[in-house]
């Protein structure tokens, strides 16, 4: 077995328990009920969370509702709502190591990753004020000589908004910002493993002259919180990220009052390697594409193909640069990988693994779970998987871990199919020095996005979702704004001159 690389514990002083409440109508509130989430990293308890119950969602759908129809944020001027947002962007920036912190307690992500995910989110933040003040519509002004019309956009109204806990404020930043800027008014869970960063924001959201009313934030499980939040009669949208099994329940039970549902879900991400391709910049992408967030990622780039031609050479390039990875404490900044978000998906990513063995497959690298010195056993050793074909479950599902799943080709047209022989369409990758190769490829894969010679780039104008079972909607860039934006007809007649329909002479 290939050496490691392992970050033993280091030497921090952990923060005072964080106690959580539900934050409703400008106030907290809740709280006879509390659940703790336990570090997944360093086995002591983060945070205490007040645990939502029927009453409390349907409060705060109530309290979103009171303010959008009065509307105290929906009829301000673009330009005093883009004030508040670039204040909230401000006020996350200045606090960015308390948020990265807990989140990296709570999640058992790296604190480099996390203070670079709460810094980015106050760039979204900052991007959806600037489209706030973007809002336009159509005019119609060839109907004839009595004819006017305008399509205006208006916000949808109520928002229900819930995350998961893979990137908990980062996804709440890609969805929350874009809301307000429309002009909704939402209620947000968090998901009840990574509660924290979501309900101190409400305290940043205060501090920037949000009205109270306008975000509405309730903690707890998707049983009972998120179930109300998808089905309520008063809620007009629902927005959700997470896997793709509670993606299919909640547009079922939102199709009961048709309302809107945007839906960022599960991926498999294949990345082509061609014969031609720059190997040095692509096992260096195939390495960051599977370990980044312990694999942990819709974008995890779990599945690579790659031409016969170089597949033991580039497997035995991606097996050598693992060792260099540093797996470990993710308190310590020379962290790149953390630890497994609970024993139980830990558990689920071996028996994937041990699944694949049996059909089969070889593992060639890691498979099992790793021990790091001073902390616990939650990790998992970087894993690379050989010898698959296209029906083992391994090369299909999504594993959400380190584990990476090497399939072979030997025609462009192979690899596409190989790409497109998949449930998921979030994202998909290819590597080679031909535009004629990369080009092709990007119109023929069903991916939602497609990266050419590069890995799981993002900018808040690049709009992102996933088509198949990866998702519906899109989230971020001005599409991610419309998202949340209904859209309404308006025809004018200018003058009296129509005739009457009903002929009373
Ligand atoms: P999950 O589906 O278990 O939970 C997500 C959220 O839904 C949590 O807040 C949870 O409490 C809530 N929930 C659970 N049951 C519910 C119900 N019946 N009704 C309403 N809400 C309910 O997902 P997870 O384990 O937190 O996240 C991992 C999944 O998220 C992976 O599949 C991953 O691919 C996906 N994900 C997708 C994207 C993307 O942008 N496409 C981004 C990140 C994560």
């Amino acid at each position: 077995m290939t050496e490691m690389t392992v970050v033993p514990r280091a030497d921090a002083t952990l923060p005072e328990v964080r106690v959580n409440r539900h934050w409703i109508g400008g106030a907290h509130v809740g709280g006879a009920e509390m659940s703790d989430r336990v570090s997944p990293s360093h086995g002591v308890v983060v945070s205490r969370s007040a645990k939502g119950t029927e009453a409390d969602a349907r409060a705060a759908i109530a309290a979103a509702r009171a303010a959008f129809d009065d509307g105290r944020w929906s009829r301000l001027s673009a330009k005093a709502r883009a004030a508040v947002l670039l204040r909230v962007a401000d006020l996350i920036e200045g606090d960015v190591e308390r948020f990265a912190v807990v989140e990296t307690l709570e999640s058992g992500k790296p604190i480099s990753q996390s203070r670079g995910e709460i810094a980015g989110a106050a760039d979204l933040w900052r991007y959806a004020a600037a489209l706030a003040r973007t809002v336009e519509g159509d005019s119609f002004n060839g109907l004839g000589p009595e004819m006017l019309a305008t399509v205006l956009k208006e916000p949808i109204g109520v928002v229900s908004i819930i995350t998961p806990w893979n990137f908990p404020f980062w996804i709440l930043s890609q969805k929350l910002p874009f809301a307000l800027a429309a002009g909704c008014c939402c209620v947000v869970k968090p998901s009840e493993m990574t509660p924290s960063t979501t309900a101190m924001l409400a305290e940043l959201l205060d501090r920037a002259g949000l009205p109270a009313g306008v975000v509405n934030i309730v903690l707890g499980y998707g049983q009972p919180v998120g179930a109300v939040l998808a089905s309520d009669r008063d809620v007009d949208m629902v927005t959700f990220t997470g896997s793709t099994a509670v993606g299919k329940q909640i547009s079922r039970v939102a199709a009961d009052n048709l309302k809107k549902v945007a839906l960022e879900l599960g991926g498999k991400n294949p990345q082509v390697i061609f014969p031609d391709a720059d190997m040095e910049s692509a096992a260096d992408a195939v390495v960051f594409g599977v370990y980044f967030n312990v694999g942990q990622c819709c974008n995890s780039g779990s599945r690579i193909i790659v031409h016969e031609d170089i597949a033991e050479d580039f497997v035995a390039r991606v097996v050598a640069l693992s060792a260099h990875v540093t797996f470990g404490d993710p308190l310590d900044p020379a962290t790149q990988v953390g630890a497994i978000v609970t024993p139980e998906h830990g558990a689920k990513i071996d028996a994937h693994v041990q699944a694949a063995k049996a059909a089969g497959a070889r593992v060639v690298l890691g498979g099992g779970p790793l021990q790091v010195p001073g902390l616990g056993a939650q990790f998992y050793r970087p894993t690379v998987v050989t010898g698959v074909t296209p029906d083992m479950a391994i090369a299909r599902d999504e594993v959400f871990g380190p584990v990476l799943t090497v399939l072979t080709f030997r025609t462009a047209e192979e690899a596409v199919a190989l790409c497109n022989d998949a449930d998921y369409g979030l994202s998909a990758g290819v590597w080679s020095e031909n535009v004629h190769t990369c080009l092709a490829f990007a119109r023929n894969v069903q991916a939602g996005t497609v990266w050419t010679n590069t890995w799981m780039d993002g900018f808040p104008e690049v709009t992102f979702g996933g088509v198949k079972q990866s998702g519906q909607g899109r989230e971020v860039g001005r599409y991610g704004l419309e998202e949340f934006m209904e859209i309404k007809s308006v025809v004018m007649r200018i003058g009296r001159t129509r005739a009457n329909w009903v002929k009373t002479r």
